[in-house]
């Protein structure tokens, strides 16, 4: 069939359809949206729809802890109704952004609501460790051990609160003042891991759009059952695939510690050389401890990630005998129609992949 024809035809009976229905929310209508990271712009479309127009900043595979927006970012974000962010300080270059944009549109800060879990209670192998900083929250960091055992001068806390320091790149691993150049607030910010959280960025971004576009507030709360239903059945499924495994085989090591709501809900402890984000780097004694714990406890699967440089895992795997277990995507979705294309499909590559792991793996 000519593709011309085709196309024009198409064309006709959509002009046609518009024109029939003039609720049909045309492509000029749609609320323009900008959303930080690929999960959270999968949210925003599914309970969008075609009502809702979504940029998103930091696209698949890649990694928001280290993100430097761009010109084109500051136009999305000045032309956008709503900003959807994860919060939790996941996405550092946020404010200075909005700012440069003038943005004038509705922050949503997608996490409210949702239980956290503080750094403080899941950073107790980092022991002996005492920060007089408390804007260090996150003590979990190696560069900022390290830092700490060097003697370095510890700044006041203020320091991380000025404009100046959020304007820094973050390619430099060395701050003068000797701190790692970035900082984390007090929760684990990877929220999305959990799908009971997920329910709660769902309810987060339905009540914000149709704030925004009441006309079109049906839809979204349609889609929102939906995708809930989706949420709550994949749920399920996962602890079904879970509860199988022994309490003996439930450790794993990951390169950075993302997968915290994950382990609270199902039951799994993950490592992580790495801390929190992905801009720290792990120190040769966290590794070294690390080893120790993976001979240690028999921990028989470690896992590499998509937005990860996977060495640091692959070296561990090989001095500990363990297996790769595979890949995880901790916090961006894979290319479309990949394991992780939307953000329901890459919570259960994780858990398969995990459990397929813990499953097959040989003790070392
Ligand atoms: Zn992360």
């Amino acid at each position: 069939m000519n593709k011309n024809r085709t196309f024009f035809k198409v064309s006709a009976l959509l002009t046609a359809l518009a024109a029939c229905v003039p609720a049909t929310v045309t492509a000029q209508d749609a609320l323009p949206v900008v959303t930080t990271f690929s999960i959270l712009g999968d949210m925003v479309k599914r309970i969008g729809g075609n009502a809702v127009s979504v940029t998103t900043l930091v696209g698949r595979n890649g990694d928001t802890h280290v993100y430097q927006p761009t010109p084109a970012d500051a136009k999305a974000v000045r032309k956008a109704s709503i900003l959807f962010t994860n919060g939790l300080e996941f996405e550092g270059w946020l404010d200075r952004l909005a700012e440069a944009a003038e943005f004038n549109g509705e922050l949503i800060v997608t996490t409210n609501g949702i239980e956290t879990i503080a750094l403080q209670e899941h950073g107790d192998e980092h022991e002996g460790k005492n920060h007089e900083d408390d804007a260090h929250e996150d003590d979990r960091h190696a560069d900022s051990k390290d830092s700490h055992e060097q003697g370095a001068v510890d700044n006041g806390s203020d320091a991380h609160e000025d404009d100046e320091h959020k304007a820094e790149g973050h390619d430099d691993d060395e701050h003068e003042d000797g701190h790692d150049d970035h900082h984390h607030g007090e929760f684990d910010p990877h929220g999305w891991q959990s799908l009971k959280n997920a329910s709660v960025y769902v309810d987060n971004i339905t009540a914000a759009l149709a704030k925004a576009s009441p006309e079109n507030a049906t839809t979204f709360y349609q889609n929102r059952a939906a995708y809930m239903a989706d949420i709550e059945s994949l749920d399920t499924q996962i602890k079904d695939m879970i509860s199988a495994l022994p309490a003996s085989a439930r450790t794993i090591v990951t390169s950075h510690d993302a997968f915290q709501y994950f382990g609270r809900d199902y039951g799994i402890t993950f490592l992580a050389p790495q801390g929190l984000s992905t801009e720290s780097e792990a120190s040769a004694r966290d590794v070294a401890q690390l080893i120790r714990q993976i001979r240690a406890d028999s921990i028989s699967a470690v896992f590499v990630e998509n937005v990860a440089d996977p060495r640091l895992v692959q070296q561990i795997a090989r001095e500990t005998g363990s297996v790769v277990g595979g890949k995880l995507f901790p916090g961006a979705l894979s290319n479309e129609g990949g394991p992780a294309g939307t953000y329901l499909d890459l919570m259960h590559h994780n858990a398969a992949t995990i459990v397929t792991a813990l499953t097959s793996a040989k003790k070392p």
